[in-house]
């Protein structure tokens, strides 16, 4: 099955001299560094790889990460599920001047002794998907049920360093006085 790719490291050259292409699903449980960040790690990710060799025989795996992750709301602290896509570019290296000289496009991933260790790496993708910040959409967040949604709203929809807003300010106090 899928996960025996990610118990026992596979061969990189293997893979993309043969072009082969990989999907399976990451178990959310099973990523320890992961759990930390969730509020809940019932389900898990749809992963699909695809190795080839590149321009100057780059090792190269493209990728991507799909599924939903439940994180803790920033306002009100309750679960929030949170859709999860991330496309990735992998240039597999073995040493840091072959990093050095990938192409932008591309992120280092290390093998080492001729073998690709795919869990950590997948977990490290999944925890850079990640947001670093979630909320629940308007109307289904209980911090708004309690808070007055006006304000937090004037509050939301005005940024900062905005001339307008220091103006404003103004008008808003001056009716207050009034
Ligand atoms: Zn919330």
């Amino acid at each position: 099955m899928a996960n025996e790719y990610l118990h026992s490291p596979l061969d990189p050259y293997k893979f993309c001299a043969a072009g082969k292409a990989l999907s399976f699903d990451l178990v959310l449980e099973n990523m320890e560094r992961v759990q930390a960040a969730l509020c809940d790690t019932e389900g898990q990710l749809k992963v699909d790889l695809q190795f080839s060799y590149g321009t100057q025989r780059t090792l190269e795996v493209q990728g991507r990460l799909q599924g939903q992750v439940t994180l803790e709301c920033q306002r009100c602290l309750q679960p929030v599920r949170q859709e999860l896509e991330s496309e990735f570019l992998w240039g597999l290296v073995t040493s840091d001047e072959a990093a050095v000289k990938l192409p932008r496009t591309h992120e280092p991933v290390f093998i080492e002794n001729e073998r690709l260790q795919l869990g950590p790496v997948l977990e490290d993708e999944v925890l850079l998907a990640l947001p670093l910040v979630a909320y629940h959409p308007q109307g289904e967040c209980k911090q708004y049920e309690i808070e007055q949604p006006a304000l937090e709203e004037t509050l939301v929809a005005t940024p900062p360093n905005n001339p307008f807003s220091a103006l404003a300010d103004l008008k808003h106090s001056l009716k207050k006085e009034q």
